[in-house]
């Protein structure tokens, strides 16, 4: 097939935005392609050189590509980049200097699909000093031959701007009806289960409908994800349940799908990319705790405080996704846990049968370790249930639950109302600091074995002259500042609680009441568990602060009597109240 079929295509796509025109010209261009070809057919309409998890990039910067265009016009790099400025786009830009050039030599040969494709394939490929000479080389010999609307897409496509807005779905419309009697939900189900539109566009133009009845999912390939509904009341979440349904902690991190064989173990994101080099360190929990011989499994990957067991706020996760060489640091500095939620293959596919069934298998092949938990559930029946089920979770640092229907089997792919999100719609941010009382702490772990790992911290209730907890508190602390908090909680240790002491946490240590610390907090929140203000704002709760750090501020000058009182704390929660903002 000549590339030029294809351009031509992509044209007629962009003359139109309505979705039926996009896809019989879609079902047209399949029709028409032979089945050796269709899979770059549809990666190059996708604007990618294969699936997501494969993480091909042509890998070629701005500043290569005016070059390459330059150096094959005969043309210098400054006009090439002044044609951008005018242009605002690197594909309009080969196209109006395709123009202007020369004749093509006598050498020049018609651009095949086939030639196009593997000179893109080789540019990813390419790796190691040299790549970026040889691929400069390969876009060259293309554009050497190309003509102007070649060279416009051909720029598009390897500038990741192919531009064509041509959505996954809309391919799977066109191939459906290409070549399954427009059996649309069976070509959807085959792209679920192996989320790679070219594989399954081949076999359904070699054999039709048949061609993708054996698709089964393999270890190896990820599984697109099943996602969730939301609502925003329990009652409507139980109703919509029909008045029954699991409740599962929300963690908030990175969704992570899990593939397990034998020795080895590669990680999925939501967007189906391979991230398994950048948490080894969950790989290795995952070879400790999976005790099947193969499987896939899906959790959400959340940073921790190993001191204070604390969740740490989501964007912590990010750390965890930067370069190679600062992974070692970053492992340190942000370790996760792996809070698995869902099993869909043990050796068999487990997504056809139910919720609970699903849980139950998950439980037989994970043993929990550090890295790998599996996450809170209860089964809830009653609104008052569910709605002191989700403050639990806030208070063990959640975003929120998801509801999930225990029959339901797990759909791929599918966003439906048997898993229903429920987020707290408010977030009370604590924009100053306050002063807290140092009441309790608890024994160092990994780094800080041998020193206080955490701080149970209080602030003061000034009517009924008493302490009332209201953190765990293991951020901010300096090699010097663990040395030092021994020394000055010394002679304030106790072997029980004080009595003007409020806490439902029992550290390892308890101390009365004296050292006051400056702390900076991420938000207030009910908890069930704190004891600040308790039942003033809401029945069986007190005030949290989350995510607290220490500024490194002692602060000597105030009494314990001086610290943040509960009232203040009721008062910053109620002031800094937002809506949180989707
Ligand atoms: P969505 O995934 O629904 O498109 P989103 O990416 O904005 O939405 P959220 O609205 O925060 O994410 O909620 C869904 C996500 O919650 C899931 O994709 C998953 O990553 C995460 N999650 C955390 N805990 C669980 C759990 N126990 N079960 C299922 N998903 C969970």
């Amino acid at each position: 097939m000549d590339y030029k079929e294809i351009v031509k295509t992509y044209e007629a796509l962009e003359e139109t935005t309505k979705r039926l025109e996009l896809t019989s010209i879609l079902v047209d261009l399949f029709e028409n392609v032979k089945c050796d070809e269709i899979k770059r057919v549809v990666y190059l309409t996708q604007g990618k050189l294969g699936p997501d998890y494969l993480g091909l990039e042509v890998g070629i910067g701005e500043k290569l590509i005016i070059k390459a265009i330059g150096e094959s016009m005969g043309i210098a790099d400054k006009k090439v980049q002044e044609e951008y400025r005018k242009l605002g786009d690197l594909g309009s830009v080969a196209e109006a200097l395709t123009e202007k050039r020369a004749q093509r030599t006598l050498f020049s040969q018609p651009l095949t699909l086939k030639r196009v494709f593997e000179n893109l394939f080789r540019m990813a490929k390419k790796s190691g000093s040299g790549a970026q000479r040889e691929r400069l080389n390969l876009l060259e010999d293309l554009l050497n031959d190309c003509s102007r609307s070649e060279a416009k897409y051909l720029i598009r496509t390897v500038t990741g701007k192919a531009r064509l807005g041509i959505a996954d779905m809309t391919i799977l419309d066109a191939l459906a009806i290409a070549f399954a009697d427009g059996d649309r939900a069976r070509v959807e189900r085959a792209y679920n289960l192996c989320s790679d539109l070219g594989e399954i566009a081949e076999m359904l133009c070699k054999n039709g409908k048949k061609g993708i009845v054996d698709i089964k999912i393999e270890v190896g390939i990820p599984i697109r994800s099943m996602l969730a509904e939301r609502l925003s009341s329990p009652e409507e979440i139980l109703e919509k349940m029909g008045g029954r349904c699991a409740a599962e902690y929300k963690y908030d991190g990175l969704r992570i799908q899990a593939h397990i064989e034998d020795n080895h173990v590669k990680l999925f994101s939501r967007r189906l990319e391979d991230i398994t080099s950048q948490f080894p360190d969950v790989k290795e929990g995952l070879l400790k705790s999976f005790k099947g011989k193969e499987g896939v499994v899906e959790g959400e990957c959340v940073v921790v405080n190993l001191n204070t067991g604390e969740m740490r706020p989501f964007q912590q996760i990010s750390h965890r996704r930067g370069r190679k060489y600062e992974l070692t640091e970053a492992i340190e500095e942000y370790p996760v846990t792996l809070f698995l939620f869902d099993c869909l293959y043990d050796g068999e596919d487990l997504t056809g049968i139910s919720y609970q069934e699903r849980r139950e298998k998950l439980g037989g092949i994970i043993e929990e370790c550090d890295k790998i938990k599996i996450s809170t559930v209860k089964v809830v029946d009653d609104v008052e249930e569910l709605e002191k089920f989700f403050e639990d979770a806030i208070e063990a640092g959640c975003e929120g639950l998801i509801a999930k229907s225990l029959e339901s089997s797990y759909k791929a792919g599918a966003r439906g109302w048997q898993w229903i999100k429920y987020k707290r719609e408010y977030r009370a941010e604590l924009v100053d600091t306050v002063d807290l009382a140092i009441v309790g702490a608890f024994a160092g772990r990994g780094r800080r074995k041998g020193w206080y790992g955490a701080l149970l911290m209080a602030c003061y209730n000034d009517e009924t002259d008493v302490f009332e907890s209201v953190c765990k508190l293991g951020t901010g602390f300096t090699d010097e500042v663990l040395k030092e908090i021994p020394k000055k909680l010394g002679d304030f240790k106790r072997d029980a609680k004080d009595p003007r002491v409020e806490s439902e946490m029992e550290p390892d240590y308890w101390f009365s009441p004296s050292v006051v610390l400056e702390v900076l907090g991420g938000e207030i929140t009910l908890s069930p568990i704190h004891r600040a203000g308790y039942g003033v704002l809401k029945k069986d709760s007190g005030l949290a602060i989350r995510f607290p750090r220490f500024t490194g501020r002692w602060r000597e000058d105030k009494k314990p009597e001086d610290a943040t009182t509960s009232k203040e704390l009721i008062e910053m929660y109620s002031a800094q109240l937002k809506r949180i903002e989707e």
